[in-house]
């Protein structure tokens, strides 16, 4: 390590899990943050201050006001020109810590550019809000073996999970499926910035082990907590099932393209989104959409209007999301308002 790299890290190197050969690991390491909102935020600058040494950052998103009030690395200016996630991340970054290289990427992560967007790194860390792309991350993880992290935060509660492919569970030994139904998210429940910040620093505690060398130190456990009501819990997860189809059967249905198909085009500026077939209470959707905006329902559909786009959304987990012909921004609008 050079002098200016055993300065600048020296209160990590001195603590003992890491070391200077921790440190050095780092230094040499390469991590995608998939999802730069809330958590991927935080990771992507707690990486980047621990000397992370390439670290890729992939989002889809542009940075809106509502962001500012939980995601750290963002500021007005960066609201006001509706700077891309990844961008502006990468450019505050470089303002931390210029001596690493960050990559970011403005993308929608997919089946067709997952292994290009993740190539060579050896640790991901989910930062996203939706199950499919979790799903998409663990078949990749599984089927490559590199280790992920699990982490989901909404209202006052959070969990993370850690998955070591072939050592422990993963997440589809966990949940074979998506949960069914409509699920709250940042944009219908609220949020605070606290349990964001408590769940990707476990993340990023367990991202440290794992690159320091320090694999044995991670525990296989799913730790959930509620900074309002103060719970915290962390339950052993369970054995690895052999019968998992992704870390048992190997099949990897999400990374094959299978589970998702593209949003199709369906006429001038609008999209239909028609990837996740699932039964949708529409009256309890349209309870909570009611906090956000207007919204009409009947029992045959639920129309949503948040400027400029109006979402029409059906029973059967389908929407058509107006305003948009980009499959990218009616996919994020669905997550957001809908749930995934
Ligand atoms: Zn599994």
């Amino acid at each position: 390590m050079d002098p200016a790299d055993r300065e600048r890290y020296s209160r990590q190197v001195l603590f003992q899990g890491i070391g200077e050969r921790g440190q050095e690991c780092l230094l040499k390491a390469h991590v995608a943050v998939i999802g730069c909102g809330a958590l991927g935020s935080f990771h992507a600058a707690a990486l980047a201050r621990a000397g992370v040494g390439h670290i890729t950052i992939i989002d889809r998103d542009f940075v809106e006001p509502s962001n500012l009030q939980r995601q750290w690395l963002f500021d007005e200016s960066d609201a006001a020109d509706a700077m891309p996630k990844a961008a502006a991340a990468a450019r505050a970054i470089a303002r931390v810590n210029s001596t690493i290289r960050v990559d970011g990427i403005v993308a929608d992560l997919e089946p067709g550019n997952a292994a290009d967007l993740l190539c060579g790194a050896s640790l991901l860390l989910d930062g996203t809000d939706n199950f499919d792309t979790r799903f998409l991350l663990n078949d990749f993880a599984v089927s490559r073996s590199i280790p992920w992290i699990y982490g989901a935060a909404v209202g006052s509660y959070g969990l993370t999970m850690p998955v070591l492919p072939g050592r422990t569970a993963c997440l589809r030994c966990v949940y074979p499926e998506p949960p069914a139904g409509a699920q709250p998210t940042c944009e219908t429940a609220g949020v605070l910035n606290a349990i964001v910040s408590v769940i990707a620093s476990l993340q990023v505690a367990d991202a440290l082990k794992i690159l320091s060398g320090n694999l044995e130190k991670i525990q296989a456990r799913i730790t959930t907590l509620d900074v309002w009501s103060g719970g915290i819990r962390q339950v052993e997860m369970p054995p690895r099932d052999p019968e998992c189809p992704a870390c048992g059967r190997r099949e990897f249905s999400w990374l094959d393209g299978d589970r998702r198909a593209p949003a199709i085009l369906c006429g001038r500026d609008a999209v239909q989104v028609h990837e996740r077939q699932r039964t949708l209470d529409l009256g309890e959707l349209k309870a909570r959409l009611e906090a956000v905006g207007e919204v009409r329902a009947n029992a045959f559909a639920l129309r949503f209007l948040i400027a400029p786009y109006e979402l029409t959304v059906f029973p059967d987990g389908r929407a058509i999301v107006k305003g948009t012909n980009d499959p990218a921004v009616a996919r994020s609008l669905y997550a957001r308002y809908v749930g995934l």
